[in-house]
């Protein structure tokens, strides 16, 4: 008989570990809230007939939030069939807040199983659970379980089971007071619900007033009258709004079952607590990221990056593959052209970016260790607390932050912001910070231009101070206004990383990370590997000598003096960002490529002493600052496809960040050659100032008026829905 079983919970009680266990599969456990917005489907790994649903996490089952919506469509069975029976999953350690969506689980009349997750750290901190008091106050079994070390998991399942075959539906926990019983039983007769089995569901949601329960009632116009004149005078009598008075009412229920069946062992502060007073501390949140990111971009890109970069690109890729290569070719009577498509073109263009992987797989090792102890959900509650006072939607974070990999799944998961204009915003600056393809940018420029240990936190940092800056300009428009939603999110308990949980999240990075270097960079290099081997007027160039005037150099020469204003008016420059957009994995490459053309050729064809001799620090700072935030990727802009779905906003994020990443990289390098490099005050550093007057004139004016008035609440906009 096949069963299918549903995991719902709050946001970080362990629901995708849990689902992870039981199916085998490897979906992404994040650290944060919101992770997790479309349903996720898996097979039992014992018992293919079983088949569980991993649902997004939810405080409450109003249906405010996307995430709310779908859970509750799932439970209700409005996305095809009703699952059998639902696993509750809650955080042991915080059972107030997730108990309180327990209550309205119940509330549906499926077969539910509660299971304890973390019981490991309840038991560490010394705490107790009245795990039978808890039975029988919720009318459903309870299992201790612990999804992260595999504790108990088959007892659960067990348990789960049996409820569907004993058709034991879980009956509604939750005694309210006396009066609110009374009301409730007045809707329930009005309604007709005296005998439905979603009964206290339904009555709670005519007294909480909710649109969408009401629309699957089909209520007659004369029972519809009825409802709202009994909710007018239930709220009259509690003096609160219908929805205020469940709710409440629940927080009271939850609070005594609580008091009754948990036993604190410790006085005082549990181990994460003391932690987290110094590390989420006002005044040290700040210096502390700021050091362990430092740290962590220092030891990826200088420590292990400076030496080993050196003997990938110089030994490895030039002495040893290039040379064995070329010759082996040059013995076995190839073409001469196509000997050059292969070393030049695609070993020099795949083999360039490929040279960072060291590098790019510590940064991912290391970011991977401090996600998983519970690091980053601390860098989203701190930056969520700064960020707020600029009006920015703490949400905003989580997509950003997840950007560190790569921007895509950061702008799918803006799917979580509720506020339309705050998402739109989101999704725009999602690819400011540095992705891995842009870390392979950074450490290229790192070990060529700029030999300061400080350069790619810098690179991080004003990642982040961009995403600000333009936060606080568009959200003086119209167009981006509106009120930031709160952020709840639960902090989880520090633990130990899993050397399992950090192979896999840096394997994947790094995997994807290889194949897009076989497939997307070999393409886009091969592709320019013509473009430079080609002359404008058709012929295939001598490629000993070619560069004079391809097709590849011709635009690049036309195009470049754009870019002279940035530091970087030249043909290779010019030609890398455009190609970046392909991947930005590709603007290496491309230095990769044309180092095998012109002088270098002959000593040192490498990317590094290509970068070397083209950019001062100034400009290779301005250039690897604009890199990162003009265009994005290709991948990115299909995205925004999906997800901003309207050409008019699509144009707009892509003209937005070409003039401001245009204007950015315009000032570092104007006042850096004033500042650095002895350039005398001219009529350009005039125009930087203007252009910096600008700025701050954008920065700090006054929101215009109109602003206040009406700012769109997302619960407004949820109960038109
Ligand atoms: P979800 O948001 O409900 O999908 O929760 P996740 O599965 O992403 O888990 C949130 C965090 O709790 C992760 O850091 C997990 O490693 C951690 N976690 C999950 N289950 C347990 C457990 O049984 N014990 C402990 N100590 N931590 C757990
Ligand atoms: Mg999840």
């Amino acid at each position: 008989m096949s069963l299918t079983i549903a995991l719902a919970g709050n946001p970080n009680s362990g629901k995708t570990t849990l689902f992870n266990v039981l199916t085998g599969l490897k979906q992404y456990v994040g650290n944060w809230a919101g992770v997790t917005v479309e349903k996720k489907e898996g097979f039992y790994r014992n018992n293919k007939d079983i088949k569980f649903i991993d649902l997004p996490g939810i405080y409450s089952m109003s249906s405010y939030s996307p995430e709310e919506v779908i859970a509750r469509d799932v439970l209700l069975g409005k996305k095809g069939e009703i699952p059998d029976v639902i696993i509750n999953v809650v955080d042991a350690t915080n059972i107030e807040r997730n108990l309180y969506l327990s209550l309205q689980l119940s509330e549906l009349g499926l077969p539910m199983v509660i299971a304890l997750n973390m019981y490991d750290q309840v038991e560490k901190n010394g705490d107790a659970i009245d795990i039978r008091e808890l039975e029988r106050r919720c009318h459903c079994p309870v299992v201790p379980i612990s999804a992260l070390h595999n504790r108990n998991i088959k007892e659960l399942i067990d348990t789960a089971e049996l409820r569907v075959h004993q058709n034991n539906n879980a009956l509604p926990i939750g005694e309210y007071p006396p009066e609110l019983e009374d009301a409730l039983e007045k809707f329930a007769q009005l309604a007709k619900l005296e005998n439905h089995p979603k009964k206290r569901w339904y009555t709670s949601k005519l007294l909480e007033n909710d649109r969408q329960a009401l629309s699957d009632l089909s209520l007659s116009a004369k029972q519809k009258e009825a409802v709202l004149e009994l909710r007018e005078k239930v709220e009259e009598a509690f003096d609160d709004d219908g929805e205020g008075i469940i709710i409440n009412a629940r927080y009271d229920y939850v609070t005594d079952l609580v008091a009754d069946t948990y036993k604190s062992g410790i006085v005082g502060l549990t181990t994460s607590q003391k932690i987290d007073k110094v590390v989420t501390n006002r005044v040290l949140a700040i210096p502390i990221f700021i050091l362990l990111m430092s740290a962590i971009y220092y030891i990826a890109i200088s420590v292990v990056g400076g030496p080993v970069t050196d003997w990938v690109n110089e030994v490895l890729i030039a002495e040893i593959i290039q040379d064995n290569v070329r010759t082996w070719m040059e013995g076995a009577r190839v073409a001469p052209w196509l000997t050059s498509l292969v070393v030049d073109g695609i070993i020099a263009g795949v083999g360039a970016p490929l040279g960072f992987l060291p590098q790019i797989l510590t940064l991912f090792v290391l970011l991977a260790v401090l996600e998983d102890i519970g690091y980053m959900s601390r860098i989203a509650f701190i930056l969520d607390r700064i960020f707020r006072r600029f009006g920015l939607s703490g949400k905003s974070f989580i997509p950003i932050l997840l950007g560190t990999g790569c921007a895509v799944p950061g702008i799918m998961g803006t799917r979580t912001i509720a506020n339309e204009n705050d998402r739109r915003l989101t999704i725009m600056v999602a690819h400011f910070l540095p992705c891995s393809a842009k870390s392979s940018i950074i450490a290229l420029f790192a070990g060529a231009v700029l030999a300061t240990w400080w350069f790619a936190p810098l690179a991080y940092f004003s990642g982040i101070l961009a995403v600000v800056i333009t936060g606080v300009i568009l959200k003086k428009f119209k167009a981006f206004r509106g009120e930031s939603t709160p952020f709840v999110m639960e902090l989880p308990s520090y633990h130990v990383p899993l050397v399992k949980n950090i192979i896999r999240s840096s394997f994947d990075r790094t995997k994807a990370f290889v194949v897009k270097a076989g497939t997307v960079i070999m393409l886009v290099v091969v592709a320019l590997w013509f473009l430079q081997n080609i002359t404008i007027t058709g012929q295939f160039a001598d490629f000993s000598e070619s560069g004079a005037d391809s097709i590849l150099s011709s635009f690049g020469k036309a195009v470049a003096p754009l870019f002279a204003p940035l530091g970087f008016g030249n043909w290779i420059a010019t030609v890398a960002s455009f190609a970046g957009i392909a991947a930005k994995e590709v603007v290496v490459s491309t230095m990769g490529i044309l180092s095998g053309v012109g002088e270098l050729a002959e000593t040192d064809p490498t990317a590094l002493s290509l970068a070397a001799s083209l950019f001062t620090p100034v400009s290779g700072l301005a250039f690897v600052i604009f890199n990162q935030l003009n265009t994005p990727c290709v991948a990115c802009i299909a995205a925004y496809k999906s997800e901003l779905a309207d050409k008019k906003w699509i144009s707009f994020a892509l003209v937005y960040q070409a003039v401001f990443a245009y204007a950015i990289s315009f000032l570092i390098f104007q006042f850096g050659t004033v500042l650095f490099e002895g350039t005398p005050f001219n009529m350009w550093t005039a125009l930087a100032l203007a252009v910096l007057a600008l700025l701050i004139f954008l920065l700090v004016r006054p929101t215009p008026k109109d602003s206040t008035q009406h700012a769109s609440l997302p619960e407004e906009e949820a109960l038109v829905m």
